[in-house]
């Protein structure tokens, strides 16, 4: 059984190298490298894992689990994490070394349950989730796009198509504020206390799925669609293969494209 708990707070980080050029600060920390400092409204989401108690029907407190985060991430609240935080005096405060950090800070007083996954979101499009092997960490962008789509099956009768698509088989077809999340996997690079750049990663997010499908149809501007119907299972198909060949290390480990806030679709590949 996994229980979650949440807790948030406010600190503030510079990640920036001053051997290297602007380039190379804005390509490895993204606009974290710009300037003297600045600040996140971090949010952090703790999954434990144990037992239901028969007597008591829980798994492990939640209180005492809110207690001990309150412990681990009171002290970073409202902190300059480069300057107050003895663990980072010597190297950069990211979002993924602040995951470990906190994981293990944690670890000690967890004797009666198990920590599973420790989600940190530094804004709302960049997140790194860890579950104790830094060699395994989770870093996922959130992007947004607008496209244009007709579901319409080749395979199938025109009378086939209305009945299983129906108001999305319209002929003039409609559009999506499609939200795309990708994640990839990876150990975090000492040097840089990241798993990928956070330019890097928006290259080629940019590059491979925002320049190719926003503002586009994807029925009638892509390739890709001429054969397959542009169903979000397929699209996230589509983007999987797209962005799966850009990632070796880390990997391409999931991704994830939100339709509406109500259907949403996740793939791992094969
Ligand atoms: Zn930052
Ligand atoms: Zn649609």
């Amino acid at each position: 059984m996994l229980l979650t708990r949440k807790i948030s707070f406010s600190a503030a980080h510079a990640c920036r190298n001053p051997v290297w050029t602007d380039e190379v600060n804005v390509r490895m920390y993204g606009s974290c490298a710009l300037g003297t400092g600045h600040g996140h409204d971090y949010l952090c989401e703790l999954a434990v894992a144990g037992r239901i108690d028969p007597q008591t029907g829980i798994v492990v407190n939640l209180v005492d689990i809110k207690q001990r985060l309150k412990r681990v991430v009171g002290p970073l609240d409202s902190s300059h994490l480069n300057v107050d935080d003895p663990a980072f005096r010597d190297k950069m405060p990211t979002t993924e070394r602040l995951a470990v950090e906190i994981w293990n800070r944690l670890l000690p007083a967890m004797n009666d349950c198990e920590l599973f996954s420790l989600r940190l979101h530094e804004t709302r499009t960049r997140r790194v989730e860890y579950r104790g092997d830094p060699n395994m960490v989770d870093v996922t962008r959130r992007v947004e796009f607008n496209s244009a789509h007709r579901l319409h099956s080749r395979f199938l009768s025109d009378e086939e198509n209305a009945r299983i698509f129906g108001k999305c088989n319209n002929p003039m077809g409609h559009g999506h504020n499609y939200e795309l999340e990708v994640t990839v996997r990876g150990a975090i690079d000492e040097r840089t206390g990241m798993v990928i750049g956070i330019g890097e990663l928006d290259e080629v997010i940019q590059r491979e799925i925002v320049e190719r499908y926003d503002h586009k149809n994807l029925n009638l501007d892509l390739e890709e669609f001429q054969t397959v119907n542009p169903t979000s299972e397929e699209f996230a198909r589509v983007i999987w293969s797209r962005l799966a060949s850009c990632f070796t290390r880390p990997a391409l480990y999931r991704v994830r494209l939100v339709e509406t806030g109500n259907n949403s679709f996740e793939y791992y590949g094969e």
